[in-house]
């Protein structure tokens, strides 16, 4: 089960004008449901692209924009301008859009028929400039848009037309999305907290707490038959520790770890969630600090952060909802420890237990041990290491005035030893450029120690869906020197400030 998947459109729509006569318009049709048809066809392309009439007046351009609004489908609208497509008929249309544009800048042909070229083939083919008049309307109006140049038969093309498409699906998510807190923030720390009311407005996302007795209550009513199923696929799917399984000594807690589970599945699902936090801080009855049962339901697309940081378990369900059918996972991630190791620095990743599984390079062990904070029973857990590969990791801080996201490109590494005394999933990684530039920068930015590593989702979609959104971006890349960093990060906050208004 993926949480709350569903269809995701994209509207193509062609502008042109009358001045050419029908058959010109025909041609436009034809050529434009073509390319539509090619782009929806392409190989990893993860939305449909629905191909609408081509447009020649200012009221059926408002009309169509008005609808897209409305379409709970449609993620999203590309525009191309076959033919001239005079921009003042695209004003009220692009005022009125809320959904994220793409102004695909393309023709129907990738080679010039040299020796048939006439003036009819002129008229018909003129994106070149047809293009540019509606570049300077966008421009002048200050839309939000992505643009890409090229011919839809060029892989570049559709790549950056897919990964645009991933960003408005995370877009859509975070404008439907109810996020359900168990308890508040740990108490006293700073970068967790947020103002939810400006993330309602900015993002859409409707952030509210429920008494974790609520939850103990749905956890109670689970009934034994529902628990002794559960614990059963836990034991064909994980390798479970002897004391855990059926007739070992332990086997009690497992019980009471898919309890959680189910309770707590049943309450996101009757309630709309799909996103949540908890805090060790404020268990209620629960006697376990729910761990299996979060990383199961991260591994089926939910969003989580610990100790209340809503901010970060929105992350995570947006990248999880960006990443649909790519290879690699999304996870909650913390930063814990360093080896400082000169020339190998990494970074240890991990959190108290809630590490989703999706990131696993293998088959993980389900353990329980001892949680030396929250006082309660013993909480069982998957234990893995994560993937080896390229990665991610993206954070969400409130400046008091307005968001700000931090991203940094990994590579995440094998441990360099075993970890046989670490009793939780982790993660290493040697963060770009290098750990001591990535750190300068990264607290530089007042980036938090909570994110959201992901393997599937890159920097490039999340450049889109922060334009989409309106929200400041800091990148860390291979190319971050820490004071040109720090100098960039001055630039954008004033243009934030300014974007801002009064
Ligand atoms: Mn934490």
């Amino acid at each position: 089960m993926e949480a709350g998947k569903r269809s995701a459109q994209v509207w193509f729509l062609t502008g042109s004008q009358g001045l050419y006569g029908d058959d010109t318009l025909r041609q436009v049709a034809e050529q434009s449901q073509e390319i539509a048809g090619r782009l929806g066809a392409a190989d990893g392309l993860p939305v449909e692209i629905v191909w609408r009439p081509v447009l020649t007046s200012p009221e059926e351009i408002v009309r169509v924009c008005l609808a897209a609004n409305t379409e709970p489908d449609v993620v999203g609208v590309i525009a191309w301008m076959h033919t001239f497509s005079p921009a003042k008929m695209w004003i009220a249309g692009l005022d009125a859009l809320r959904k994220p544009l793409l102004h695909l800048h393309t023709q129907a042909n990738v080679e010039l028929p040299w020796a048939e070229i006439d003036m009819d083939f002129m008229n018909l083919n003129q994106a070149a400039h047809g293009d540019r008049e509606f570049g300077y309307v966008q421009t002048r109006l200050g839309v939000a848009r992505k643009t890409v140049a090229g011919h839809v038969s060029d892989p570049r093309v559709v790549g950056r037309i897919a990964g645009w498409a991933r960003a408005a699906i995370g877009h859509s998510e975070l404008r439907s999305l109810k996020l359900a807190r168990f308890g508040d923030n740990m108490r006293n720390v700073a970068v967790t907290e947020g103002d939810k009311v400006e993330a309602q407005v900015r993002f859409g996302v409707s952030v509210n707490t429920y008494g974790v007795n609520e939850l103990v209550e749905a956890v109670d009513a689970v009934p034994d038959t529902d628990v002794k199923v559960l614990v059963d696929e836990y034991e064909q799917r994980y390798r479970v520790d002897a004391a855990l399984r059926a007739g070992g000594d332990r086997h009690d807690s497992l019980r009471y770890a898919a309890r959680i589970e189910l309770g707590l599945r049943g309450f996101l699902t009757d309630g709309g969630f799909r996103a949540f936090t908890t805090n060790f801080e404020d268990l209620g009855g629960l006697r376990q600090l729910p761990g299996l049962a979060v990383q199961r339901l991260m591994a089926d697309g939910y969003g989580f952060g610990g100790e209340g940081d809503w901010k970060t378990a929105v992350l995570v369900r947006t990248l999880k909802a960006m990443s649909t059918g790519l290879a690699g996972g999304t996870s909650f991630m913390e930063d814990y420890t360093y080896d400082l190791t000169p020339g190998q620095e990494r970074i240890l990743g991990a959190h108290m237990l809630e590490v989703c599984p999706s990131i696993a390079a293998d088959t993980p062990s389900c353990e329980i041990h001892p949680l030396s904070i929250g006082g309660r029973e013993d909480p069982v857990r998957l234990v893995f290491d994560a993937a080896p590969g390229r990665a991610v990791v993206l954070g969400m801080v409130d400046l008091g005035e307005r968001f700000r996201l931090v991203a940094n490109e990994i590579e995440v590494v094998p441990p360099a030893q075993p970890l046989p005394k670490l009793p939780v999933a982790r993660a290493v990684w040697r963060p770009e450029p290098d750990l001591p530039t990535s750190a300068e920068a990264w607290l530089t930015a007042g980036g938090p120690h909570h994110t959201v590593l992901s393997q599937a989702v890159g920097v490039d979609e999340l450049h889109d869906l922060a334009e989409m959104t309106g929200t400041e971006l800091a990148v860390i890349d291979a190319d971050t020197t820490t004071r040109r960093f720090a100098a960039e990060l001055r630039w954008s906050q004033a243009y934030h400030r300014l974007a801002r208004g009064f």
